[in-house]
């Protein structure tokens, strides 16, 4: 049986870029460049709270990174470097193998190497735990609460597809057709980083999508004090949606998980660089609001301005008026 240390070597230790001191020591070392701010961030993923027992390691992998990928996006910061923290209940090559591959995989394209983390047995499934590191000039970060009233709100990419995914997964409809579709969204999802950088100083306030776009978005109004108008005909549902009915539609728009997408404000003066930044990043953007005072809520319009009176996760009339 291969000790931690072999398993170590053999799947997570990569040579270090140049100026980084990488796996091998008790730390590793890298130096920020003048003039940039590090941004750092860790998510905890727990099998059968945050990934499904029986996850393909090789998506795992993948994910478990592209979350925090996507972090670093939502602040505008470009990936630096990352450490990976693992307890697996025993030391399944096959398994390590595959979640290395992921891993190393959008770790290369997007310039993030594993520098270094801990590895450890469990007695209760896998956890495992990403830090990762990036910088961004210093002051230029998308912070939540830099949004103001009358700001544009943006998404990016398109919504619902992860959670269409992950509903008829449950509902043991693997066989769905719509689940081709669909089913990468929810396993291997793309941060949005190039778009990120490249809103970096430009965009006011910015999250990713991780618990639905209007959970998430309030936690940009909270930061920033404001209230939010969206307009449903505005909104980029994923194409595997349509035909659903609208109540299961607003669902997965508004309400779905994982999506990974960014949502973020910028001046309404800023539409055109805002677009051609967009392009330059290769992923489109949307749309979908604006920022508006704090004493107006949250409300999303249908087509003929109305509100929609049964919005996901609780958001009914959410706080209007109090
Ligand atoms: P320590 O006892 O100092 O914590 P370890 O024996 O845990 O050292 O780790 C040895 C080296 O391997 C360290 O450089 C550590 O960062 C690295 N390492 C351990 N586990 C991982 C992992 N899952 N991914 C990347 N690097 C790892
Ligand atoms: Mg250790």
């Amino acid at each position: 049986v291969a000790s931690e240390f072999d398993l170590i070597a053999r799947y997570f230790s990569r040579p270090a870029p140049a100026g980084m001191l990488g796996v091998g020591d008790d730390c590793a070392l890298f130096a920020p460049d003048p003039g940039m701010q590090v941004a750092t961030s860790t998510d905890l993923l727990i099998e059968g709270r945050h990934f499904l027992a029986g996850t393909e390691p090789r998506a795992l992998g993948h994910k478990a990174l592209a979350v925090n990928l996507s972090d670093l996006a939502a602040m505008g910061a470009r990936p630096r470097a990352c450490l990976l923290g693992l307890a697996i209940p025993r030391p399944d090559e096959a398994w390590l193998e595959g979640f290395a591959e992921g891993f190393h995989a959008l770790a290369d394209i997007h310039g993030c190497p594993l520098i270094g983390g801990d590895t450890t047995r469990s007695d209760h499934g896998i956890a495992i735990s990403v830090t990762v590191f990036g910088d961004v000039a210093a002051g230029q970060a998308l912070r939540r609460d830099a949004g103001r009233p009358g700001d544009d709100l943006w998404v990016s990419g398109a919504l619902g597809a992860a959670h269409l995914a992950l509903e008829l997964m449950l509902a043991g409809r693997a066989d769905d057709a719509r689940l081709a579709a669909v089913r990468d969204a929810m396993e291997r999802p793309e941060p949005r980083v190039a778009l990120g950088q490249a809103l970096a100083g430009l965009a006011h306030a910015a999250i990713d999508i991780s618990d639905g776009l209007l959970q998430d978005l309030g936690h940009i109004l909270d930061a920033s004090a404001c209230g939010a108008r969206l307009h449903y005909a505005a909104l980029p549902v994923h194409e595997a949606l349509r035909g659903l009915p609208r109540d299961r539609i607003v669902r997965a728009a508004l309400g779905g998980g994982d999506a990974y997408e960014l949502c973020f404000s910028a001046a309404p003066a800023d539409r055109e660089r805002v677009l051609e930044q967009a392009r330059r990043a290769g992923t489109p953007v949307s749309r979908v609001g604006q920022l508006v005072p704090r004493e107006q809520g949250v409300s999303v319009l249908d087509e003929a301005g109305k509100p929609l009176d049964a919005l996901p996760g609780g958001f009914d009339h959410f706080r209007s008026g109090s």
